[in-house]
């Protein structure tokens, strides 16, 4: 790109003094929310926070629905969903925005405690797509729930605070990597390979010493856990750092999970602050896309059919035919990141369709691998709306394409949210290195992305 037509293009250049101000103070808090959300458990206790405290009631406490009311619901404690009431009949159709606040990580397996040549070691298992080789010789967090068999949920978060012990998986060193750097990078670090280390110390009992036993000893005594409980636990290990400024111009963001925690961050910050809409305003936040949104709390199961139709429900319209109306009315954004281009590999972009970094919020008509498999492709009628609504509303935004045709692909909750008629189409921040533990986006498009999804919210139609 030369650079007239960069200036034309740039989401800086084009934002005045004050929108500049306000999109760094805006990702302020954004920094905040990476550094302290690193699990799809820990959004939802986030986002239904900040949702009480800014007056929104739980659906449960709901008798009658009023415009302008404002709503939560959660589900499972790891999908939840925030909703202003509007003034037009549900079965007219809300507008809706879903993202997904689970990311790339290594779960434990159900019997993860091993020990051997006296280190004492966790079993992982990858979620997600990610490059194993950049698991390796970093600080790890673990992240999670364990339940006991008498239904006693344990909190756990270790390695986030300054002073806590973190864990890591030990890398090879180059002097002995001679096979390994000769493999595929896909082989050089295995699934199997993805070892915890998290202790060396043995305690002696009686005859035999153990590191695995004082590993057993501090679980047990510390955190109430027993061997047997990690079958019935939900551990994630995440990287253990904070969410950083990246640049001389602190213009970007680096941190892990901003796929896809910077929509969720943006959209619920527009819907904190959308009052009276005239069609219902609900941000979704659903778990389990990284892994094909499957299960109970992934977009493939009833979950939006559910709450629609208990909000029919409530007010009175329960009937099968008017919930299929309000959902084939609905207007969509399925707000998930891009691959921004990144100037080190030109070889997997097309310049002229993907997406670029600082060019404001990414509008995705398909997704898709080859010939647009398994894609949403957005009706141009629907694109033609959201179009006008970003102009009407001063939101910068540009195409995105996933790479060049046929050099790979990828997918996200759009096609399910399609099943139900609904327009739909992805909207979303550009990230470079995407999947990886430190992803990069600019400042400038998580503003964007902020008022794109503000305005859709407030006043689509
Ligand atoms: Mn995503
Ligand atoms: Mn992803």
């Amino acid at each position: 790109m030369g650079e007239n037509e960069l200036a034309k293009k740039n989401a800086w250049l084009q934002m005045n003094k004050e929108e500049v101000e306000d999109a760094y103070k805006f990702n302020q808090g954004y920094l905040s929310f990476l550094t302290k959300v690193k699990t799809e458990r820990e959004a939802v206790d986030f986002i239904t926070a900040v949702a009480e405290q800014k007056g929104f009631i739980n659906l449960d406490k709901i008798e009658k629905l009023k415009p302008g009311q404002k709503i939560l619901i959660s589900f499972k404690n790891k999908v939840c969903a925030l909703l202003v009431i509007g003034r037009t009949p549900l079965t007219e159709g809300i507008n809706l925005i879903a993202s997904h606040i689970d990311s790339p990580r290594l779960d434990l397996k159900a019997r993860p405690l091993y020990e051997t040549d006296g280190l004492a070691l966790f079993k992982t298992h990858y979620y997600g797509g990610i490059k194993k080789y950049q698991w390796v010789a970093m600080p790890l967090a673990l992240h999670g729930v364990v339940v006991k068999e008498d239904g006693q949920v344990i909190n756990v978060s270790m390695g986030e605070k300054d002073d806590d012990f973190v864990f890591t998986i030990a890398d090879l060193l180059p002097h002995l990597a001679k096979d390994q750097m000769e493999k595929k990078m896909s082989e050089a670090v295995k699934g199997e390979d993805l070892n915890i280390l998290i202790g060396s110390r043995p305690l002696q009992v009686e005859e035999n010493s153990s590191v695995k036993s004082y590993i057993a000893q501090i679980l047990k005594e510390k955190y109430n856990i027993e061997d047997d409980d990690f079958t019935s636990a939900e551990l994630e290990l995440v990287p253990a750092y904070a969410a950083r400024e990246v640049g001389f111009d602190r213009s970007m963001i680096g941190a892990y999970g901003q796929d896809d925690r910077v929509s969720a961050y943006t959209s619920l910050q527009a819907i904190l602050e959308v009052e009276n809409p005239e069609r219902t305003a609900v941000c979704l936040f659903v778990d389990k896309e990284e892994i094909g949104s499957t299960g109970n709390t992934g977009l493939q199961s009833l979950i939006i059919e559910n709450i629609l139709a208990e909000l029919m429900h409530i007010a009175g319209e329960h009937d099968y035919f008017l919930l299929r109306k309000a959902l084939t009315n609905t207007f969509a954004l399925s707000a998930d990141v891009n691959a921004a281009v990144d100037p080190t590999y030109p070889e997997v972009f097309e310049k002229m369709n993907c997406s670029f970094l600082g060019n404001g919020v990414v509008m995705t008509k398909y997704t898709g691998a080859r010939g647009k498999s398994e894609s949403n492709d957005a009706n141009p009628e629907y694109l033609g709306r959201v179009r006008r609504l970003f102009a009407n509303n001063k939101v910068i935004w540009q195409v995105g394409e996933l790479g060049k045709v046929d050099i790979g692909g990828g997918g996200t909750v759009a096609q399910y949210m399609a099943a139900y008629g609904m327009e739909v189409v992805d909207c979303g921040v550009a990230v470079l290195g995407m999947h990886s533990p430190f992803e990069v986006v600019s400042k400038a498009d998580v503003y964007m992305a902020y008022r794109a999804y503000k305005s859709f919210m407030q006043s689509f139609d």
